[in-house]
């Protein structure tokens, strides 16, 4: 952080704070949220995890999880409320307000001190402090460097390691994306020794599925995964009546487009789902192609390079003809000699 003796000397007394991150959060929203808030707390400031929508179970294990109030299934007003009466608000995990949906108005023009903490492109400049680095590997890093910043690692308890372990571990898919630096080791390595437990989070997370979901699973990868092999691109296109007939819950399709990416020679990956509410879009790509620029320019998203996210108000069907007709915009880059898979 820039001004981070402002930001120590800021936080000397103590605050009324509430963390707010992205809507349908996941490890590395929750965990950095959760992990910075412990870390707050024990600091002497009264802390609130906000979120705009519910989570998934598998992730709904960590320590503060219960403290959450959640935007959409707790009453509206307790939030609104939280959010005005907080001198103190921290955002994480996302840096354009519409990822908060109708709270991004209300944390916009609340009175209190903004921080900003998050790794996507291009922020949205709002914020008194920022601890933004769009090379880190997850949210929950850079609440470990700032804690580090503050030289106060001595402070981070094992419940603390644990989230912000979950967060890192998740955003770099179990360590084994192109963000998994040296310093993401090391600082998983610090967590560790302060207490985070690999095996056990990974099993939290990883292995906590429902029998629906892995039905789901079988049935996406034998029937709903084709490929493009023109556009080196894979896609699954799921529609409500398919989410509905194997009970998927907040969190089920989460990965799935990670499937398409493992197929040899695919270099796009796109999952289309029919959320009711929206058309839900999530990119994954390989190398230089930029997901986060196709889904920004066509689909209200963004992200990453390699792994961002997009919505319409189409339908279905009109959501995957868009991204079919803008495809050959791309077929150059897509078919561009690609070395990723190499070492
Ligand atoms: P996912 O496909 O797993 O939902 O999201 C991939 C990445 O893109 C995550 O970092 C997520 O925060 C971001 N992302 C997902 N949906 C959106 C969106 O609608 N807008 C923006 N700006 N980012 C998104
Ligand atoms: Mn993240």
């Amino acid at each position: 952080m820039q001004n981070i003796s402002a930001f120590k000397e800021y936080l000397s007394v103590p605050r009324k704070v509430v963390i707010i991150t992205h809507f349908k959060p996941d490890a590395d929203a929750l965990g950095s949220s959760l992990g910075l808030s412990g870390y707050l707390k024990l600091k002497g400031h009264t802390v609130t995890v906000i979120t705009p929508s519910d989570y998934p179970d598998f992730i709904a294990w960590m320590p503060g999880n219960k403290d959450v109030v959640i935007f959409q299934k707790d009453k509206p007003q307790k939030a609104h409320q939280l959010i005005q009466e907080a001198d103190t608000i921290f955002c994480l995990d996302f840096s354009t307000l519409n990822r908060i949906n109708e709270l991004g108005e209300v944390v916009k023009n609340a009175a209190a001190t903004k921080v900003l903490i998050d790794h996507h492109l291009e922020p949205e400049s709002f914020a008194h402090f920022e601890q933004w680095d769009g090379t880190a590997a997850s949210t929950a890093e850079l609440v470990f460097q700032l804690i580090d910043e503050l030289n106060d690692k001595t402070s981070i308890t094992k419940e603390i390691a644990t989230c912000l372990y979950a967060g890192i571990m998740t955003d770099t898919g179990g360590f084994r994306h192109s963000n998994t630096t040296h310093k993401v080791f090391q600082i998983a390595g610090e967590l560790v020794a302060l207490g985070a437990n690999p095996s056990r989070i990974s099993k939290q997370i990883y292995d906590n599925n429902s029998l629906e979901r892995l039905r789901l699973t079988g049935f996406v990868l034998s029937e709903k995964l084709k490929v493009l092999p023109e556009f080196k691109t894979a896609l699954i296109v799921l529609n409500a009546e398919e989410l509905k007939t194997f009970s998927t819950q907040t969190g089920d399709t989460e990965g799935f487009v990670n499937y398409g990416l493992s197929i040899k020679g695919v270099k796009l990956s796109v999952m289309i789902a029919d959320r009711r509410e929206n058309i839900k879009l999530s990119f994954r790509s390989l190398g230089n192609f930029s997901v986060n620029d196709l889904a920004r320019k066509y689909f209200n998203g963004g992200g990453h390079r390699n792994a961002s996210g997009g919505q319409t108000k189409l339908t279905l069907d009109e959501t995957v003809q868009k991204f079919l007709s803008v495809l050959p915009e791309y077929k150059e880059q897509l078919l561009a000699d690609d070395t990723e898979k190499i070492i």
